[in-house]
């Protein structure tokens, strides 16, 4: 099938199944701060969260395009794929570092739904952005690791069987370079819970299921190392490309909701004699926004496009998540302003997608160290931190 067939009809379906979770849903599960399992579960029996894993393991062995339009649609519905978007990504450290054997026991169940692997723990209290310098270690003592320390932020462990941990294995001060000596770990969270891991919920300003999660002397087989051991910074970085492209995809399907919702209730509200939108005021922000999300959608079309053909794409991969996050919020602040003092109404479902969307300016990287990037390695500046 052509692929703009293949995106329209992938469009149409996520479409369609996001018509069963309106608006209601979500308004309803974020009062509660309770997570969409209905939503979740639907997703994966119809195979989405399944988009990039091989067919050889159960999967539909689709691109980063295709997988960043089905999160897009997600968002645009009014819905919020952070709840599961992990589930998608998360398994790349898997496919591209682990053992056949993991390979084999992991990624088809994964692929149907039967194992969760939503949860990637790399954050830690105090060393935030800084991530060669976290602190929770992994030591070998004969066949297994034993693992102490702290994460935080580690976003539904709590809805997740499996966790993958970026840990210590060689202490700092005995590697050369900084990026050296850290390794991944794939936990099972169903074995760990209550033998030294405790997972503690964070409350926070949305509908997030994100934790704090403490390792008191967690025991692990030494088979739960992914890849090589000492080599898991790099591990990591191989997958945060595509994860800007399909948090960047999010925040496009945000942008696209801002704007059509904003649109949609300029057009209808009358007050002094006329519809709001017939005021430049008014109108202009909308236009403004409507053409910066158009803008990143196509840096995050050309970095999917770059990224599925093998093809280096770091600079664009953090412009499209950098130029997305920002257009989502303009248009989430333009939406807010269109709808007046009806933009607080929980009902008008305005308030509850401009507390989601504002978290993509900060996670899963903040933009501050996306600039950092580009003035260091795309324009050659002197490094800034
Ligand atoms: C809801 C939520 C869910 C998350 N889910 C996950 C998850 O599942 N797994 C996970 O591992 N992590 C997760 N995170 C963590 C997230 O990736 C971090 O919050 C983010 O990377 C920023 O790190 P920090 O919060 O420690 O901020 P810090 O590193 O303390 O930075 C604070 C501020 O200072 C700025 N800053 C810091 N250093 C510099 C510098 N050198 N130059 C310029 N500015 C700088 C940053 O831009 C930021 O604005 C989540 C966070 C949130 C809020």
């Amino acid at each position: 099938m052509p692929s703009a067939d293949l995106h329209e009809d992938l469009r149409r379906g996520v479409r369609d199944l996001c018509k069963a979770f309106p608006d209601a849903y979500w308004r309803e599960l974020d009062a509660a701060r309770a997570y969409p399992d209905a939503f979740v579960r639907a997703l994966t029996e119809a195979g989405y969260l399944a988009a990039l894993i091989p067919e050889e393991y159960g999967g539909s062995g689709l691109g980063v395009t295709e997988a960043s339009i089905i999160l897009e649609e997600v968002n645009r519905s009014g819905g919020n794929a952070g709840a599961c978007h992990a589930q998608m990504y998360t398994m790349g450290t898997l496919l591209r570092h682990g053992s056949d054997a993991q390979k084999r026991a992991f990624l088809p169940p994964i692929a149907s739904g039967a194992l969760r692997l939503q949860a990637f723990g790399v954050t830690e209290p105090t060393t935030g952005s800084d991530t060669t310098q976290l602190k929770t270690t992994a030591t070998r003592k004969g066949d297994r690791y034993i693992i102490r320390g702290q994460k935080v932020w580690i976003s539904r462990a709590e809805h997740s069987d499996l966790l993958l941990l970026v840990v210590r294995t060689t202490p700092i001060e005995q590697v050369q370079k900084r990026t050296e000596g850290l390794s991944i770990l794939l936990i099972d969270l169903r074995d760990a819970v209550g033998k030294g891991l405790t997972i503690r919920p964070i409350r926070t300003m949305m509908n997030h299921a994100t934790t704090e999660v403490f390792f008191d002397g967690v025991e692990l087989p030494a088979d739960a190392l992914v890849g090589e051991e000492g080599s898991g910074f790099r591990q990591i970085l191989d997958g945060m490309n595509a994860e800007r492209i399909l948090i960047a995809a999010e925040c496009v399907g945000d942008g696209r909701w801002f704007v059509e919702t904003a649109a949609r209730y300029a057009s209808e509200r009358v007050v002094f004699g006329r519809p709001i939108g017939a005021n430049q005021g008014v109108q202009f922000p909308i236009a403004r926004a409507h053409a910066a999300v158009h803008a990143a959608d196509l840096v995050r079309r050309e970095a999917a496009g770059l990224f599925d053909r093998g093809a280096e794409c770091g600079a664009e991969a953090n412009m499209a998540k950098l130029l997305a996050s920002e257009a989502s919020w303009l248009a989430a602040n333009a939406c807010l302003d269109a709808h007046g003092g009806f933009g607080f109404a929980a009902d008008f479902d305005v308030e509850r997608k401009f507390r989601e969307t504002r978290l993509y300016s900060i996670a899963p990287v903040s933009n501050n160290l996306i600039l950092a990037y580009l003035g260091e390695h795309v324009l050659d500046m002197p490094r800034s931190y």
